[in-house]
């Protein structure tokens, strides 16, 4: 690797930009180590910790403007273990899944695997798009990605038009970065390492009343459902402000943290309103650049919070991955399985749109002094 020093003056303040586990602001973590010995360490059933559970599930209503008959679900495992859930507790029958990245596949499969349900309808597009659902009455299930960290595409949550199945999006590096709309899903669920710059290890769900009432109606069935994959029960300890088995509680310590700090600087237009910021400015970057393109040419599908930026084949986009890291600018390697000259880089909510800007400008240097 060629030994290229950026100058410190072209720097920016914070050089995380990874897609996930993501930036986490320095304050979080002060304000959590100054907890001391009244936090971590204390139990989960007592009041002073379910009173942090009861602030995430507030916060997530603030932030989101949830209708008062929307539940806040969540329980341990990430999204990752909620699909599994939702394949013993949310799927019917038969769901269809857009399949246009690593994650909306990941889900798409479990459902293919699960001996209980139908063959889903799996929607396919190449990738840097995405598909559209298709409404069909013997799907009671649509889920799809609000944004594939995967390959920088994010699309709008819409509901099938005429659909009677309920919506299940998996918005986990898509929600406090984009906007949605209650009204278009039943089901909005994440995990908070990436826009909520915090830990892994959480799922959080945005229940509908008629999510709520599936959940219940499948766990009533005789259908075998794992205890821990048990939907109603994750449903009865969030109404507790508890959670199954004992949860992270650092990570919830954190997500509080930043969703308290998105609520008082202005709730999701002020967090979605950073991406879109940051997003303009790269996408711009790129566009007008002569040796990168943003690799989703549709700007209509592109994501305001993670970008997906190829680089000529003159220059070998992980080198320059590699001359950044060296100089404290970290994470920006493109997504393995695409297997493209590129950097991916996020632009969540916790990172300074100032330092998007920064990193354009360390980019450039570093291409510069590769070519001379
Ligand atoms: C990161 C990510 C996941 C996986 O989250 P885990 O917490 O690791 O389970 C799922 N979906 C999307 C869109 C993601 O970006």
């Amino acid at each position: 690797m060629p030994t290229i020093e950026i100058p410190s003056s072209l720097l920016p303040g914070d050089g995380r930009f990874g897609a996930g586990p993501s930036k986490v602001r320095p304050s979080s973590l002060t304000d959590l180590a100054a907890t001391g010995t009244g936090f971590m360490g204390t139990s989960h059933r007592k009041p002073g910790v379910r009173d942090v559970v009861a602030r995430l599930q507030g916060g997530m209503r603030e932030l989101f403007s949830l209708p008062d008959d929307w539940e806040v679900i969540l329980g341990n495992g990430g999204a990752t273990l909620l699909w599994d859930a939702l394949t013993f507790g949310f799927i019917e029958n038969k769901s269809q899944h857009l399949s246009f990245g690593e994650f909306g596949s990941k889900f798409a499969k479990a459902a293919v695997a699960a001996p209980h349900l139908s063959d889903p309808t799996i929607i396919e597009s190449a990738m840097g798009e995405h598909p559209e659902l298709v409404t069909d009455e013997a799907i009671d299930t649509y889920a799809f990605t609000h944004n594939e960290t995967s390959t920088g595409v994010s699309m709008p949550v819409v509901r099938p038009h005429g659909s009677t199945g309920l919506v299940a999006v998996d918005a986990t590096s898509g929600a406090a970065g984009l906007h949605w709309d209650t009204a278009e899903a039943d089901l909005y669920y994440f995990s908070p390492q990436k826009c909520f710059a915090s830990d892994g290890g959480l799922f959080i769900a945005l229940a509908s009343p008629a999510a709520c009432a599936r959940i219940e109606t499948i766990g009533a069935s005789d259908r075998w459902i794992p205890a821990g994959l048990d939907l109603v029960t994750a449903l009865d300890n969030s109404r507790k402000n508890q959670t199954y088995n004992t949860p992270a509680l650092a990570t919830i310590f954190l997500t509080n943290h930043m969703v308290e700090w998105m609520n008082d600087n202005g709730g999701l237009d002020f967090a979605a309103g950073r991406c879109a910021t940051s997003a303009a400015h790269l996408y711009g970057w790129a566009d007008a650049h002569a040796m990168a393109t943003p690799f989703v040419t549709n700007p209509d599908h592109r994501s305001n919070v993670v970008a997906t930026i190829d680089l000529d084949e003159a220059v070998d986009a992980s080198v320059v991955s590699q001359v950044l890291r060296a100089n404290g600018i970290v994470d920006t390697e493109g997504y393995r399985k695409l297997g493209r000259n590129q950097l991916r880089l996020a632009m969540f909510p916790a990172i300074e749109p100032d330092d998007v800007v920064a990193l354009t400008a360390c980019i450039d240097h570093v291409i510069a002094e590769l070519a001379s």
